[in-house]
C-alpha cells in the first residue's frame, strides 16, 4: 500500500517539536507492515542542504500563483518529495518565523501552497505515482483534504492527525479569495469564527481524524480542551481515534546511550548510580536520601510550570530534590532561579536546551515530573519509563494513557509504572511527590516500579499497527 504523508517538519531534517519525531519515525515503523510512505515537505534551507543530488519529479506551473518544482530524494531512510517554490520556503529563520521570532506574515500562503501541491501529487501530478491514502499532520498540511474534496479529480481518502489542537492556523477572512477554492468552500468547512481556519477545514474534509493518544481524543471533545473545535470534533466523533506515539528506541537506549556516564539495563540497575552522581555534580545538588526529580520541559503554562514553581517549597519539605532543565517564559525561569536560591543543594535549574543533559537526567534522576495542564501525548514520560526514571504525571492526555498509576490496586498487583497527580493543583503535585518519596524509601517497591516501566512497550510497533489498520480501512472503504 502507498501512503503519502504531508508535514511541515520531519526529523532529522527540520524539527521544532514532537510533530517532527512522529513524521520522521512513521515511515520506518510502517514499512515492515507493507506500507510505502513518501513524505511531502517544504524546501526550507535546512531541508535543501541535506538533499544531496535530488531528482526532479515534476513541475507544477501555477500553484496559487507560484511555480513549484517537486524534488525527490532519499535522506536518512526517508523517501521525500520536497516542494520547492522560490520565495516561499528558502528564508532565514525557522520553519514558521524569521530570526526575530515573529511569524512570517504569509504563512497562510506558504502552507496553502504546500497543501495544494500535495493534493496535486495525490491526484497524479507525479508520473506513475498514485497513493492509496493521504496522511496529513497539523494545520500546516490540513488544507490537503480540503483541496482534495473541492478538486476536479477523483481523490484518495485522507486522514488528518492533530498533534496539538492549540495550533490551528487561523487567518483573516480576505485570505479566502486567494486559496483557489470555490466560493461554496467558505460555508462548507473553511470559515472559522469569521476568518479562515486551516485546521478546521482539514478536520471537516478528512475521512478520518486521529490524535496522539486515546485520552486526548476524548478530551478535545470538551470545551476545556477543544479550543473552539470541540463542536466539530463531537459532530465527527465516529471517525476520531487516538494512537499513542512511540519513541526512537535506538536513540533512547540506556544500554548504548553515549550521553550517559554509565550504560545500564533493567538487569544491571546498579550502574545507574553513577549517572545519579553525575546529575548531582552537574546540578550542584547535595547528596540526599530522598528521590531526585527531573523536570525537562518547555517552561510554559501548558506544561503546568507555574504550578510547579508554587509547589517547590512543599516538594522540598516532602524530602525530594529537583533538577530542572528548561527554557521558556522569562517569569517562570526567574521563579525557578529564585527557588534554587531559597533551597541551595535541593533545587537546581539549568536554563537552556541541552539534549545530552536531558539524556543524562533520564538515566540518573529517580523520577520525572510532568505536571502538564494538557498533553496530547508527551515524550518525556516515555523516555522516563525506558530509563527507569519513574514518571509522576498529570492525569491528562497521553500521560494518563502511558503511565500506570501506583494506586492501591496497581501496587498490590505489582503493575504500577508511575504516579498520577489527581486534579492538577500545586497541593496535589506535592501530595503525589510525597507518595513517591514514601515508595522510594521502600527499595524493593521502587525497584519494581522502575523495572515495570523499563519493560513497558514504548516503541513504535503498536502505534504503527494502529496507523496501518486505519490506512487499510480507509483504502478498503474507498474501493
Ligand atoms: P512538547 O513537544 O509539547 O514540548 P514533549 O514531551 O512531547 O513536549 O516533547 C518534548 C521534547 O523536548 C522531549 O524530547 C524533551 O526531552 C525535549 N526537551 C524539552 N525541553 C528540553 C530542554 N530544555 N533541553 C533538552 N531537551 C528538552
Amino acid at each position: 500500500m502507498k501512503v503519502l504523508s504531508v508535514a511541515s517538519e520531519i526529523f532529522p531534517l527540520v524539527k521544532t517539536g514532537g510533530l517532527a519525531d512522529v513524521t520522521g519515525a512513521l515511515p520506518g515503523a510502517v514499512a515492515p507492515l507493507g506500507v510505502e510512505m513518501r513524505t511531502v515537505v517544504p524546501g526550507y534551507p535546512a531541508v535543501m542542504a541535506q538533499l544531496g543530488k535530488p531528482k526532479v519529479l515534476g513541475t507544477l506551473e501555477d500553484v496559487l500563483g507560484h511555480s513549484v518544482t517537486l524534488l525527490g530524494a532519499k535522506v536518512a531512510g526517508l523517501d521525500l518529495i520536497v516542494v520547492q517554490a522560490p520565495g516561499l520556503y528558502e528564508r532565514e529563520g525557522g520553519p514558521y518565523a524569521g530570526l526575530d521570532g515573529i511569524d512570517f506574515g504569509d504563512n497562510w500562503k506558504r502552507f496553502a501552497v504546500l497543501s495544494k501541491s500535495a493534493a496535486l501529487i495525490a491526484t497524479g501530478a507525479i508520473k506513475g505515482y498514485r497513493p492509496d491514502v493521504v496522511h496529513v499532520h497539523d494545520w500546516q498540511a490540513a488544507m490537503v483534504p480540503c483541496y482534495l474534496a473541492f478538486g476536479d479529480s477523483p481523490a484518495p481518502p485522507s486522514v488528518i492527525t492533530v498533534h496539538n489542537i492549540a495550533f490551528q492556523g487561523q487567518f483573516a477572512a480576505h485570505v479566502f479569495g486567494e486559496l483557489g477554492l470555490p466560493a461554496s468552500a467558505w460555508a462548507d468547512g473553511v470559515e472559522y469564527y469569521g476568518g479562515v481556519g486551516f485546521l478546521k477545514a482539514g478536520l471537516r474534509a478528512a475521512q478520518a481524524i486521529t490524535t496522539v493518544s486515546p485520552t486526548y481524543a476524548r478530551e478535545i471533545r470538551t470545551a476545556e480542551f477543544g479550543m473552539g473545535l470541540e463542536g466539530l470534533i463531537n459532530g465527527r466523533a465516529d471517525v476520531v481515534s487516538g494512537i499513542v506515539n512511540g519513541i526512537d528506541t535506538d536513540l533512547w537506549d540506556p544500554e548504548t546511550d553515549d550521553c550517559l556516564v554509565a550504560p545500564f539495563s533493567a538487569k544491571v540497575l546498579k550502574a545507574r548510580e553513577k549517572n545519579r552522581k553525575a546529575v548531582i555534580k552537574s546540578f550542584g545538588l547535595a547528596p540526599a536520601k530522598g528521590p531526585i526529580l527531573a523536570v525537562i520541559s518547555r517552561l510554559t503554562w501548558q506544561k503546568g510550570m507555574d504550578l510547579l514553581a508554587e509547589a517547590l517549597d512543599g516538594i522540598v519539605a516532602a524530602g525530594a530534590s529537583v533538577a530542572i532543565l528548561g527554557a521558556g517564559d522569562r517569569d517562570l525561569e526567574q521563579a525557578f532561579i529564585e527557588a534554587a536560591a531559597r533551597h541551595p543543594g535541593r533545587v537546581a535549574v539549568h536554563v537552556g536546551y541541552d539534549e545530552p543533559l536531558a539524556h543524562l537526567m533520564q538515566g540518573g534522576c529517580d523520577a520525572i515530573l510532568v505536571p502538564s495542564r494538557f498533553e496530547p501525548c508527551g515524550l518525556t514520560q516515555l523516555y522516563g519509563l525506558r530509563y527507569g526514571c519513574v514518571p509522576i504525571v498529570a492525569r491528562t492526555g497521553g500521560l494518563a494513557d502511558t503511565v500506570i498509576d501506583a494506586n492501591m490496586a496497581a501496587r498490590a498487583a505489582g503493575v504500577a509504572t508511575g504516579f498520577h497527580i489527581g486534579r492538577l493543583t500545586a497541593e496535589r503535585i506535592v501530595d503525589a511527590v510525597a507518595l513517591a518519596c514514601e515508595v522510594h524509601d521502600d527499595k524493593p517497591a521502587w525497584t519494581r516500579m522502575m523495572k515495570n516501566g523499563m519493560a513497558s512497550d514504548v516503541s513504535w510497533d503498536a502505534s504503527a499497527r494502529g496507523y496501518v489498520s486505519l490506512y487499510q480501512r480507509l483504502a478498503g472503504e474507498a474501493r
